[in-house]
């Protein structure tokens, strides 16, 4: 790895300091949350982030509000050293790596829950206080560092959902902008979590990546059952021996289960193979389907083959879900 490093903050004061420096000269502030271990997903960010804005900067924080008691925030992969010169190389201007007092000093006592949305999917799972935890760190880290845009990924789907109804509710001023998801060739998508994958669970991962395929290509078929959807991506699990810990069909405004496909949908999985809690999500266009008008003249209506039209989930080195509903900015 070679390249300049970004400056590096590691107090309030500081990445305000540095913040303020450039924003004396004109420069306009992306922001781009981390939890470090940063991979090809996270840099895509900071290089969006870099083509969007002047002056990026990159917070690794491995927030401990949103891992419950028993997850993996001790074993949780960190690399200062590499995360510096990743970054910079992606070309961020400052880190700030916070020790965790200095985010949450003694008496802290404020959080920010997001109702409802948090209690789906991994909010089901992993108890809403994770995404309480989420956004409580998200609010603060855009309150210190005020940026103009904030980067995240289409990885943590929910995640983004969370953050721009934050967003939106509190006024804050800030655009989110959200980006597709990376991947590995075989489809698994990057996340600082696979380096707990050993050699022979590896494979097993990809079930993830191949129940959504399975799902998207039902839909593709014609089927219209969230519940043979799901069952077709279930199996696509079964064979690699992989039980989702849920695998859904949502709206991906709500995130309230689908009861048919007819509109945008997302299809969200989770799962652990070994010691790695994994997620993944493909959302599926499906332009909607009025009933029939019966004040049309028969044959009016547009033939069912014209109305689906579906993205695929390419694999391929540094690929992202090119042909999935791009970056939705908010
Ligand atoms: P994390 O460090 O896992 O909290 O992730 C920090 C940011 O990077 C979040 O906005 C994630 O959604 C995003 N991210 C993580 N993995 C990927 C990926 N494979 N592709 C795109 N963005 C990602």
């Amino acid at each position: 790895m070679s390249g300049r490093l970004p400056a590096v903050a590691r107090t309030v004061v500081d990445v305000r300091g540095g913040v303020a420096r450039a924003r004396a000269g004109g420069r306009s502030i992306g922001l781009v949350p981390t939890m470090g271990a940063l991979h090809e997903g996270h840099l895509s960010l900071i290089r969006r982030a870099r083509a969007q804005c002047d002056y990026v900067v990159v917070s690794i924080f491995v927030n401990p509000t949103q891992f419950s008691p028993g997850e993996d925030l001790e074993a949780y992969p960190r690399d200062e050293e590499r995360d510096l010169a990743l970054a910079g190389e992606a070309g961020a201007h400052l880190a700030f790596l916070p020790p965790a007092p200095e985010i949450y000093p003694p008496g802290h006592a404020t959080t920010v829950t997001v109702a409802g949305l948090t209690e789906r999917l991994c909010g089901a799972t992993r108890g809403p206080e994770h995404f309480s935890g989420v956004a409580t760190v998200v609010i603060k880290l855009l309150n210190i560092v005020a940026p103009d845009v904030a980067y995240f990924g289409q990885k943590d789907f929910q995640q983004t959902v969370v953050i721009r109804r934050m967003v939106a509710d509190l006024n804050l001023p800030v655009r989110i902008e959200v980006c597709p998801t990376v991947r590995e060739p075989d489809g698994l998508a990057l996340s600082s979590r696979n380096a707990y994958l050993t050699d022979g669970e590896r494979p097993r991962a990809r079930a993830l990546h191949e129940a959504l395929r399975a799902a998207e290509g039902a839909i593709a078929d014609g089927e219209r059952s969230p519940v043979r959807v799901l069952a077709a991506g279930r199996a696509a699990m079964a064979e690699r021996g992989v039980e989702p810990e849920y695998l859904e069909l949502v709206d991906p405004d709500t995130l309230a289960p689908l009861d048919q496909v007819g509109g945008p949908a997302l299809v969200a999985v989770a799962a652990r193979v070994g010691r790695a809690r994994l997620i993944d999500n493909a959302l599926i266009e499906v332009p909607y389907q009025s009933a029939p008008n019966p004040d049309l003249a028969a044959g009016a209506s547009p033939a069912q083959s014209d109305l689906v039209s579906i993205p695929s989930i390419p694999p391929g080195p540094g690929r992202t879900n090119a042909g999935a509903k791009q970056p939705c900015s908010a």
